[in-house]
């Protein structure tokens, strides 16, 4: 029973919001002060709380419990024991007056351990958090001004080129074209060494060629059939001939079949158009294009070999290495027999029953547009599913695909691939298990395609690990060699990131600007067939920086709108989480994860906010779109902490 106190309890004057109207969530924050009225910390501190709730009526509310005098203070606090009620040791102990705390769902009257969400402090931690609190969130985040070492460029230095570029894709590019723009004299040099399996391309580099675009386009195309076969009768559309009728309550099966020749050589002529592009645009920008593999000499020579083996030299004052990376062989018996995502798109013919090799997101994305597109797939997953990534989001991806027919062969690597007299490929498992695929697919790792590049002979630095670059602010351990994108240690492999490092970096060198490439808080998409987009950290991420108790996360499941008339999809939800530091004053957003349609749509917008510092407060302050996914995003108020269910209802 809750004991009776003589303690006048009083509300904040200035408190406007209704409490039964208010969701504790989206309400201002509620702070209980208790003190004794003679005491003058506690008058100083009422006062101040008093004058900020005047200040922000609709972020902060204020309740006082004020006691008579100091004995009956204490008797309450400690002989009585309120103070046990509080989570940490440093509540538990707290003698001194006042004492403050956060509320959970503001209970009126008499102090109620029921009302606690967090002990904050004393007086000193009180004004603290007031500063805190009044503190505005930085429109946008500082950025270094970088630190680089003089490279010894000067206008007349004699070289052949003021740059030189080795790799033409999306970071040799950008940063070609924007030094080109800035007036500097550019090189730049893109030659495709054939993979394993005899495949190469044109100009442009992995995201336009074996990457993002081919890969989004199959991907494209197996939404495209899984919408035909799970959706298309729900809205009553049907094969000529077949009643909707006849369909409702069974499971409808639109016949359908995927011509392989047809979406590759679509997207193949597409890809072709984009290479022409790129050698134009290059020349539109009076960037020199070499189809040359490039190797160092010596910090300022650059040794070139085109397709027939002849050989030359050119000579830079800058060389930026922007030659990315190459699909990691598969490392056993008959290795060699497995193709990589530099084969896939090009394949003359379906790849049949495929097993793809790894839980990366290529692998993952790889069998789920083959699965999608009819293919039988496997995939063979050594630990865990995209390591790296938010846990729960990555098991609601591979839920999602076991229950659309792709399977899983976990706690397994392959340790044989033979080749069997109707070229299929037989597969013994280093569990002893063994089966026979028309494809493998290895998608265990990217390695930086660094190893013949001369990089020792200039000493420039590379991590024995993964031979990626290791750079401060791009510059390598040679100072007038730069690396921006795949190759660089600690850059996130995205064609975005390196785009905007690669012009960033044309900027400093030959544009005077100080704007350094802020690696932080970058969205990413997985295009599996749930598609899964996130930007900051994981839940794993925020607890290992922040602490189990310095986070919160609210997240939902539901079903989206497009999925709600079919039968085929209700086995299906879209999930939505953030993670927000909990101490900070209107809980700063350090996480964004969304599992459902149209995922990499949805959280580009969100990834400016972040950027931004965007706070709980302010994201739940946003009206929603209606009726859309991303509106979850912004109406999110289940706490993890509360054990709720995170399935929501209607609207
Ligand atoms: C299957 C797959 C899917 C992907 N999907 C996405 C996605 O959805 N979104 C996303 O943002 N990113 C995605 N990526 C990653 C993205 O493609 C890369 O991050 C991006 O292409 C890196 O650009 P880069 O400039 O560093 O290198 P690259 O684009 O790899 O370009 C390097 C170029 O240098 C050339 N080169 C290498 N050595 C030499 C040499 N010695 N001389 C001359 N030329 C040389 C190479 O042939 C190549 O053309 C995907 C990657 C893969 C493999």
């Amino acid at each position: 029973m809750h004991k009776q106190y003589h303690c006048i309890s009083k509300d904040s004057v200035h408190y406007q919001v209704s409490p039964l109207t208010m969701s504790p969530a989206a309400g201002p924050k509620v702070l209980h002060v208790a003190g004794h009225s003679s005491c003058g910390f506690y008058n100083r501190i009422t006062k101040c709380l008093s004058s900020v709730s005047l200040l922000f009526p609709n972020r902060l509310r204020v309740i006082e419990h004020e006691f008579d005098d100091r004995t009956m203070y204490r008797q309450w606090l400690v002989e009585d024991g309120f103070r046990n009620n509080f989570c940490d040791q440093e509540g538990k102990e707290h003698v001194a007056c006042p004492i403050v705390w956060i509320s959970n769902n503001p209970i009126d009257g008499d102090p109620d351990p029921a009302d606690i969400e967090k002990y904050l402090g004393g007086h000193d931690a009180t004004l603290d958090w007031c500063r805190d609190f009044m503190e505005p969130a930085p429109f946008a985040p500082i950025k270094p001004e970088p630190e680089t070492v003089n490279d010894g460029h000067k206008a007349d230095h004699g070289y052949d080129y003021d740059l030189v570029v080795i790799g033409g894709g999306s970071g040799g590019m950008a940063a070609a074209k924007e030094a080109s723009i800035l007036g500097a004299k550019v090189a730049l040099c893109d030659f495709v060494k054939p993979s394993p399996q005899g495949t190469t391309w044109g100009l442009g580099g992995t995201c336009v060629n074996v990457g993002c675009i081919p890969k989004k386009l199959f991907h494209i195309g197996a939404t495209l059939r899984e919408s035909i076969h799970a959706d298309a009768n729900f809205f009553g559309i049907s094969s000529v001939g077949v009643k909707p009728d006849d369909m409702m309550g069974q499971l409808p099966n639109m016949k359908t079949e995927t011509h392989w020749n047809v979406i590759k050589d679509n997207i193949e002529n597409y890809i072709r158009s984009l290479n022409f592009k790129y050698r134009v645009g290059l020349r539109e920008k009076s960037v020199q294009y070499l189809n040359k593999l490039a190797t160092l000499k010596d910090a300022h020579t650059v040794e070139v070999v085109d397709k027939k083996g002849n050989v030359s030299q050119i000579t830079a004052s800058r060389v930026l290495v922007a030659v990315g990376g190459r699909p990691t062989p598969l490392d056993c018996d008959g290795g060699n027999l497995a193709i990589s995502s530099d084969d896939v798109f090009f394949l003359n013919q379906d790849p049949g029953k495929t097993l793809c090799v790894g839980a990366s997101y290529i692998s993952l994305e790889c069998a789920g547009f083959l699965a999608g597109i009819g293919n039988d797939v496997t995939v063979a997953v050594r630990s865990i599913l995209l390591r790296g990534f938010d846990r729960e989001c990555s098991e609601r991806i591979g839920d999602y695909m076991k229950e659309h027919g792709v399977k899983f062969k976990t706690q397994v690597t392959p340790s044989k691939l033979e080749k069997l007299e109707d070229d299929r490929i037989k597969v013994t498992f280093s569990d002893g298990t063994d089966d026979v695929y028309d494809t493998v697919l290895a998608a265990v790792g990217r390695t930086a395609d660094t190893a013949k590049l001369g990089l020792e002979s200039v000493n420039v630095v590379t991590n024995p690990k993964n031979r990626k670059i290791m750079t401060k602010f791009e510059q390598s351990s040679c100072p007038n060699i730069y690396a921006v994108g795949d190759v660089m240690e600690g850059c996130p492999e995205l064609t975005p990131v390196a785009i905007q490092a690669g012009k960033a970096l044309a900027r400093r060198l030959f544009g005077g600007s100080k704007e350094s490439m802020d690696y932080v808080n970058i969205c990413t998409t997985v295009f599996t067939p749930i598609e899964y987009s996130c930007v900051g950290l994981s839940e794993e991420d925020a607890i290992a920086k922040h602490g189990e108790d310095g986070i919160e996360v609210y997240h939902r499941e539901f079903l989206p709108l497009e999925w709600s008339l079919s039968q085929m999809r209700h086995d299906s939800n879209a999930f939505a989480k953030i993670v927000v530091d909990k101490k900070s004053a209107d809980e700063k957003v350090i996480g964004m994860h969304y599992v459902g349609p149209n995922a990499g749509e949805i959280m580009q917008g969100y990834g400016v906010s972040m950027k931004n510092g965007l706070t709980y407060r302010q994201l739940v302050d946003t009206v929603g779109i209606h009726p859309t996914s991303s509106e979850e995003l912004v109406t999110l108020s289940i706490t993890k902490s509360s054990g709720a269910d995170a399935a929501a209802g209607g609207c």
